[in-house]
């Protein structure tokens, strides 16, 4: 049996990196399998963030998930922060995370020298409320990004060490990582991801850019030496438009990179590009823009796939209980 479980940020804007690398297996997973998916507040809140906004960027990110074709009657689509059993066990799986491997992990090494004030506790432990947000559904699919590889790796081994002292109550999980498409660089700076909180505006598409900045964005994008439109390390731009191309087009990168053969030059692969992630976003945006009006409706969504999340996770948590010797015997 598959159970696919995947969050998702309600930070700042999501972007073209997000949509290609998660949220469109977000919705092929539908079909794959029991989904579970997550708009994890509790994770916004590790770095600087306007507690006025957060609330209107949840709205924002459970309207794209909607408007992507996550379907509330056929996934569990919720709010982290609605399920108190996360936060609970995530402070139990720390006892069974070993400080060293949270000290290795690269998004705290990048995200930590980032900030310019305090550099939170919660930003160290990210990594194991994320592995609280799976194992809490025993899920064995995690559908991420590349840059989650060693974060669910970690989750793995929390879970085998979980069950080697506790005995076998949890699900070790297998991360899913696209074939194209699994990191989406920075327009502007091809040698970092694209990211909601670190990167430039210029260099990010976001999932609700008009058509006209998509463009624009696309046409100024980095590009490297010569004129020849292939893949390769000594061409991370143009392997990044490549990627993106076939990612927009549901082809390879070889696809991709043939249909370009009789290209004049970059010019015509930033166009070629422009146009497939135009065709990918535009619909989106507009259902977005019809969904995102309505904030009740969208509270009442997740406050249903809030129900049906927490008696998934408060199933597991009473066996971690157990286990564990927290609480009264039951
Ligand atoms: P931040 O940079 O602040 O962590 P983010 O852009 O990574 O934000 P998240 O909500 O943390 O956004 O990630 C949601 C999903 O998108 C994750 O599965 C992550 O792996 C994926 N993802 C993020 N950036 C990219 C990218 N550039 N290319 C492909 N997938 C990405
Ligand atoms: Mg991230």
């Amino acid at each position: 049996l598959v159970r696919i479980f995947s969050g998702i940020q309600p930070t700042g804007r999501k972007h073209l990196g997000n949509y290609i690398g998660a949220i469109q297996h977000y919705v092929a997973g539908q079909d794959a399998g029991e989904s579970i998916y997550c708009v994890v507040d509790l994770h916004a809140t590790t770095v600087p963030y306007d507690p006025r906004e957060l609330r209107e960027r949840l709205y924002d990110t459970a309207a794209i998930l909607i408007a992507a074709g996550l379907d509330p009657e056929r996934c569990i689509l919720f709010r982290q922060s609605d399920v108190q059993e996360h936060s609970e066990l995530s402070w139990l799986l720390s006892s069974v995370t070993a400080w060293g491997d949270l000290n290795r992990m690269h998004q705290f090494k990048e995200k930590s020298a980032a900030q310019r004030d305090l550099v939170s506790a919660s930003l160290f432990t990210y990594p194991v409320l994320m592995a609280a947000d799976v194992l809490a559904y025993r899920a064995t699919t995690v559908p991420v990004g590349d840059d989650q590889r060693q974060h669910v790796e970690l989750m793995r081994d929390i879970a085998e060490r979980f069950n080697a002292r506790y005995g076998e109550i949890l699900v070790v999980p297998d991360g899913q990582f696209p074939e194209v498409g699994a990191r989406i660089m920075d327009l502007q700076d091809p040698a970092r991801k694209m990211s909601t909180t670190g990167g430039s505006v210029e260099g990010t598409v976001y999932v609700l850019d008009e058509p006209k900045a998509i463009e624009k964005k696309l046409k100024r994008a980095v590009t490297d030496s010569g004129t020849e439109i292939r893949a390769g390390a000594d061409k991370p731009g143009v392997t990044n438009l490549l990627d993106i191309l076939a990612a927009a087009r549901g082809t390879t990168v070889a696809e991709a990179q043939a249909s370009m053969a009789d290209a004049r030059g970059y010019g015509d692969l930033k166009a070629a590009t422009a146009e497939a992630v135009i065709a990918l976003l535009d619909p989106v945006r507009t259902r977005y823009e019809e969904l995102r009006t309505d904030e009740d409706r969208l509270e009442a969504v997740l406050a249903a796939g809030a129900d049906k999340a927490r008696a998934i996770a408060a199933d597991t948590l009473a066996d971690v209980r157990r286990v564990m010797g927290v609480g009264p015997a039951r």
